[in-house]
């Protein structure tokens, strides 16, 4: 078999190989079922299933209660900039709170003020997203449909080391799709957590959303069904075809997490030791490698650094490339080099690259 790079791209992205070698092995003949699951009716007993295990094991991994929703959707992470204000500001008479820490929260904001009246509380665009606001930085009013921010900037690798403060009776709504099932969190702060799977838990198609059931009721009858969170958690996201393999594959994930890593815990440690071996080479490197984030707010995930000059920066990728580490252009906004270390990426492929970078340092400075 050909051999595998450390592959360090941004999404789709890394997935664990027990989980691609189960895929392989029961892809052509699902066990039990004489087909392949890509060949199954959504309403075979075998698939729904398959779906209601996917649920049950992110909410025992996750610890999420039933007064939450887990709902399995297609379009992206995309679709949820529009769905989220369709279903909860769209004539409710009020404005959503939006903190923009990067490129995909100020997406967000330009969907969602088609729905309806917004208010950015908090805009790090005019430091070049290198940082998330503390509690003082930003107020929200008592009455907001709801505050908005992305966990985790996949573009400029910062991330928020805890949720941001919220009125008690605001609901909480969070992108976590580059960072979801990074760490244990208390799903019962948020009203919504979503998530696209193809960073951190599985192959594109699927997106996952979990929603504090009484939020399903603001969703008004008017809006596309589709639309409609409330027409998902009642049909238990078959309200229409949903993406059968991407569930089977993100389920597999979510079952590695829990039994092969430990849980989610168990998950952060090896996240944290990971991100500490490419940020300890960064700043042990001299000033040769500058980091994006500052450093109370680095991704776990992405880690985002430039070198001094683009001539420096090509000859690091290539060297890079040479050594079986791919995938390290920064995103063509932010330039310079980033560098994906999602859960599935294996410890010794970042102490490969922080290797690499310390060599490339002395080699260059
Ligand atoms: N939010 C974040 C944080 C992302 O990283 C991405 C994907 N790059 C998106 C949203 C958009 O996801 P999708 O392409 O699935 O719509």
């Amino acid at each position: 078999t050909a051999q595998r790079a450390y592959n360090f791209s941004a999404g789709p992205a890394v997935l664990p190989v027990p989980v691609l070698e189960e895929v392989r092995d029961e892809l052509v003949c699902l066990p039990g079922a004489r087909c392949s699951l890509l060949e199954m009716s959504h309403r075979d007993k075998t698939f729904v299933d398959i779906l209601h295990d996917a649920e049950n094991t992110l909410r025992s991994l996750m610890n999420i209660s039933d007064d939450y929703a887990v709902l399995f959707l297609q379009g992206g992470a995309a679709l949820q900039f529009s769905m989220i204000p369709a279903n909860l500001l769209r004539d409710s008479g009020k404005s959503a709170a939006y903190i923009q820490t990067g490129t995909w929260g100020k997406k967000a904001i330009a969907e969602a003020k088609k729905e309806g009246s917004v208010d950015v509380v908090y805009d790090a665009s005019a430091s070049n997203f290198n940082h998330v606001p503390r509690a003082q930085d930003y107020s929200v009013a008592d009455d907001a449909a709801y505050l908005y921010f992305c966990n985790n900037e996949t573009i400029q690798g910062v991330q928020f080391p805890s949720e941001p403060e919220c009125p008690a009776d605001v609901p909480l709504i969070c992108d976590a799709s580059s960072d979801f099932m990074h760490r244990a969190i208390d799903i019962n702060k948020y009203g919504l957590i979503y998530a696209c799977a193809q960073k951190n838990a599985g192959p594109a198609g699927v997106t996952v959303v979990v929603i504090r059931r009484d939020l399903l009721e603001r969703g008004s009858d008017s809006l596309p069904g589709y639309l409609n969170y409330k027409n998902h958690a009642d049909a238990d996201s078959e309200w229409n075809t949903p993406p059968t393999f991407s569930i089977w594959v993100l389920g597999k994930v979510a079952k590695w997490l829990q039994n092969d890593i430990g849980g989610l815990e168990a998950m952060e440690k090896i996240n944290r030791e990971k991100a500490a071996m490419l940020y300890n080479a960064i700043d042990q490197s001299g000033g040769f490698y500058t980091g994006h984030a500052k450093p109370d707010c680095r991704s776990l995930m992405n880690a985002t650094f430039t070198l001094p000059n683009d001539d420096l920066q090509s000859a690091f990728l290539a060297e890079a490339a040479a050594q079986d580490l791919v995938s390290l252009k920064g995103h063509r906004s932010v330039g310079g080099i980033r560098a994906s270390i999602y859960n599935a990426m294996p410890v010794q492929g970042v102490q490969t690259l922080a290797n690499f970078m310390t060599d490339f340092a002395t080699k260059n400075a």
